[in-house]
């Protein structure tokens, strides 16, 4: 088939897209490092000179254990962390943190014999590597693996390196910890000597923490064999130093008081914005889509004019949440530095390889409400370390009991839902005094951006994007009190505050709306665009067939926001079929009445149908109207409809999954099994596709 000037002009489009997605933006030039760029925050790694031969780096900082890692949402980055402090602290192993887009791998075949490299590696998405781990991904599983030295994956080159792999990932999508098996397999093929198991820590069965804990002692006792290490009493070394500068007040130009980088912090912040570069974007127009009281779902605005941030219908959004004041007092106040909350800190490395995950110099106040994940669950290895600084004895041993008793952990702490704070303040009264700041920063994460599916269409509003969020406070069976999502209770105290809501902090969370420096005052937030691969066919006269129920709707209020345009504008719009779920038509039927509107313009090719759990006796979701619809469905299929899903991962999605398989083998009269294997077949070929979380 020949291919006329539009197909060209979406290749083209495509190509450079890809290219875009693939290089992550790194033809642009972006500073990776966002301190970097004033000099005054400068970490140990900027410090010491870039280079991106690990071989060199590790031979001039003298160590012997390099854990790399690829990480999304930053758990990946906090295991490598705590391998690598336990490794110096337990075995005496000279070890190193390296962000795994930091390094060259092209000579690793060079790694010496008497030196070990980890490799800690979330699994994103579909099997995809993380952002930071697209290359790596792309030079060890691709075709023809070529190092510097002239060697290839015929000569076993990387016979003298000894690794160890972990990785992260959820079974609940289909390809389950591909990173690290990918990787773990083209090491092994390429000579590499693996230490021990590698392991998989699961996000799905919510097993990941103790899956890691499992993994680890083996692969000690293994890697003490291997390079002939003798375990040590581990004690307590700072990975920082973090000194109070009584003489630098918290208005100093220099100090971060939450802003994101340097330029933030002057004033002159500049794009192009992105994962590293987060721009403040003011919200335009915020309001509540549910109809009833105790449960709340935003929509809100984000204007991008002027920022040079563009998007695709069917991207995300990232959110840069800022903690909620209630649980920083409480974190200060457990940690007995709620008197000096704005004394000026300054973190530095002790070791030159050690990256200062916050900018410095900053306060205490600014470090825990924007920088470091507080309210998170809480790690049994995290507890068990803080026993040592344990303010009396008692307390103590409970710590130790806690880290020892991985039941006794999960009834204590995990199912009751606490954040650090809250866990210890359910151990004593007493403040702990004594832990070092140092440990805190290493022991949580950094506070993390979370991801929205735009809601709009960039065709109609290019400049403004919609976001859809429900607001998370659940009560999970075995805690007391309500778990209240950080992102979207900050969404909607900054809603409250715009709409000037009487009762402005519903929660009583006391956010610190205005931001650092009143800069995000006038209802500002931070944010990025992160490309998916998540997109309408380029034919709009193709059929589409969307699953979202609840949030899971948001991108497909985008799509057919984009399909009813085209449809006003005379465009030959293919059949638009939307399978949305929810409690109640009258609570929670999110855009119930814009979907009248869209349905105007494009008559009878958008079909909603929907399924509501409370109305009837018995639950009904939207894979029983999926099957209830087969025929209509498989008609579509036929006319190479694609196929979306958005939404929950852990059930709707795979159920949605299964009842499409049934469905085609049922329709076309094949064995079960064909059903699957056909929806594999559309997976590959990009006419089934997922955005699921
Ligand atoms: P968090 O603070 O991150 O908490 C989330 C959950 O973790 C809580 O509800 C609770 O179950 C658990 N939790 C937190 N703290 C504790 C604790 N101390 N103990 C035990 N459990 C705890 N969401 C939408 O609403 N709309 C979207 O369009 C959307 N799109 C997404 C697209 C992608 C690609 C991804 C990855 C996610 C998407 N999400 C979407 C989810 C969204 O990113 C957030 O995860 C969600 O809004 C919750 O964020 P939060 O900061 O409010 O909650």
């Amino acid at each position: 088939a020949q291919l006329d000037t539009l197909d060209l002009v979406v290749l083209v489009a495509l190509l450079v897209g890809s290219v875009a997605y693939f290089t992550k933006g790194s033809y642009w030039a972006v500073p990776k490092d966002p301190y970097a760029s004033s000099g005054a925050a400068l970490n140990g790694a900027a410090k010491s000179g870039k280079t991106r031969d690990i071989v060199e780096k590790m031979e001039e900082t003298n160590k012997n254990c390099v854990i790399f890692y690829g990480s999304q949402t930053g758990t990946a980055e906090d295991y490598a962390s705590r391998l690598a402090k336990e490794g110096s602290q337990r075995f005496g192993l000279k070890t190193m943190v390296a962000d795994i887009e930091d390094y060259d791998y092209e000579n690793l075949d060079k790694f010496p014999e008497d030196k070990v490299a980890f490799f800690v590696l979330a699994t994103y998405g579909e099997g995809e590597p993380t952002d930071n781990a697209v290359e790596f991904y792309q030079f060890f599983t691709g075709e023809d693996i070529a190092f510097e030295s002239g060697a290839t994956s015929d000569d076993q080159p990387l016979s003298s390196m000894k690794y160890v792999a972990f990785g992260l990932g959820n079974n609940t999508y289909e390809h389950y910890n591909a990173m690290v098996r990918q990787v773990d397999s083209a090491l092994t093929k390429l000579g590499a000597q693996r230490i021990g198991d590698a392991g998989e820590g699961d996000d799905g069965a919510g097993t990941m923490e103790e899956d890691f804990l499992a993994w680890k002692e083996p692969m000690w006792a293994a890697l003490s064999d291997a390079m002939g290490l003798q375990e040590r009493e581990a004690v307590y070394e700072a990975v920082f130093s973090v000194s109070e500068e009584d003489e630098r007040s918290p208005e100093d130009e220099t100090v971060y008081l939450g802003e994101p980088t340097a330029a933030h912090r002057e004033g002159r912040a500049k794009g192009p914005f992105s994962a590293h570069n987060p721009y403040i974007a003011p919200i335009v127009e915020s309001k509540e889509l549910f109809t009833v009281k105790d449960r709340n779902c935003l929509h809100m605005e984000i204007n991008i004019a002027g920022s040079n941030l563009s998007y695709q219908t069917g991207d995300h959004i990232a959110v840069w949440p800022t903690n909620a004041g209630a649980e920083v007092d409480r974190f200060l106040q457990v940690f007995g530095i709620e008197d000096k909350r704005h004394s000026v800190i300054s973190i530095k490395g002790i070791d030159v390889t050690a990256k200062v995950p916050i900018p410095t110099p900053t306060t205490y106040d600014a470090a825990v409400r924007y920088y470091m994940e507080v309210c998170a669950p809480v790690s049994r290895q995290f507890v068990s370390s803080l026993a040592a600084f344990a303010p009396d004895e008692a307390s103590k041993a409970e710590l130790v009991r806690l880290g020892n008793d991985k039941d006794y952990f999960h009834e204590k702490i995990t199912d009751k839902c606490f954040n650090i704070a809250q866990a210890l303040q359910s151990i004593t009264s007493q403040p702990f005094t004594a832990v070092p700041f140092s440990l805190l920063i290493e022991g949580l994460n950094k506070l993390q951006p979370r991801y929205y599916s735009i809601s709009s269409s960039s065709l109609v509003q290019k400049d403004k994007i919609s976001i859809t969020a429900v607001v998370e406070s659940v009560r999970l069976p075995g805690a007391s009190h309500l778990v209240k999502g950080v992102t979207t209770n900050y969404l909607l105290a900054l809603k409250q505050k715009q709409n000037g809501d009487p009762s402005p902090d519903p929660h009583g969370l006391t956010y610190s709306i205005t931001g650092p420096r009143n800069k995000y005052d006038g209802i500002h937030v931070p944010v990025h665009v992160r490309h998916s691969n998540f997109k309408l066919p380029s034919d709009p006269s193709k059929p589409i067939i969307m699953v979202g129920p609840g949030t899971g709707v948001a991108p497909f209020r985008g799509f057919i926001q984009e399909r009813a345009a085209l449809a006003a504008k005379g465009e030959k719009v293919g059949t638009t079929l939307l399978f949305f779920g929810c409690r109640k038509s009258d609570e929670d039927f999110l855009y119930k009445d814009e979907f009248k509107t869209y349905q105007d313009q494009m008559g009878d090719s958008l079909k909603i149908i929907t399924a509501f759990s409370r109305e009837g006796a018995q639950k009904v979701y939207v894979q029983h109207r999926l099957k209830e619809n087969a025929q209509l469905v498989s008609d579509l299929l036929k006319q190479k409809a694609n196929f979306y899903i958005c939404g929950d991962a852990a059930n709707m999605a795979r159920e949605v999954n299964l009842a499409l398989g049934h469905i085609i083998a049922e329709q076309r009269g094949l064995p079960a099994e064909k059903g699957e294997e056909m929806v594999k077949h559309m997976r590959s070929s990009g006419s089934y596709q997922e955005d699921v979380w």
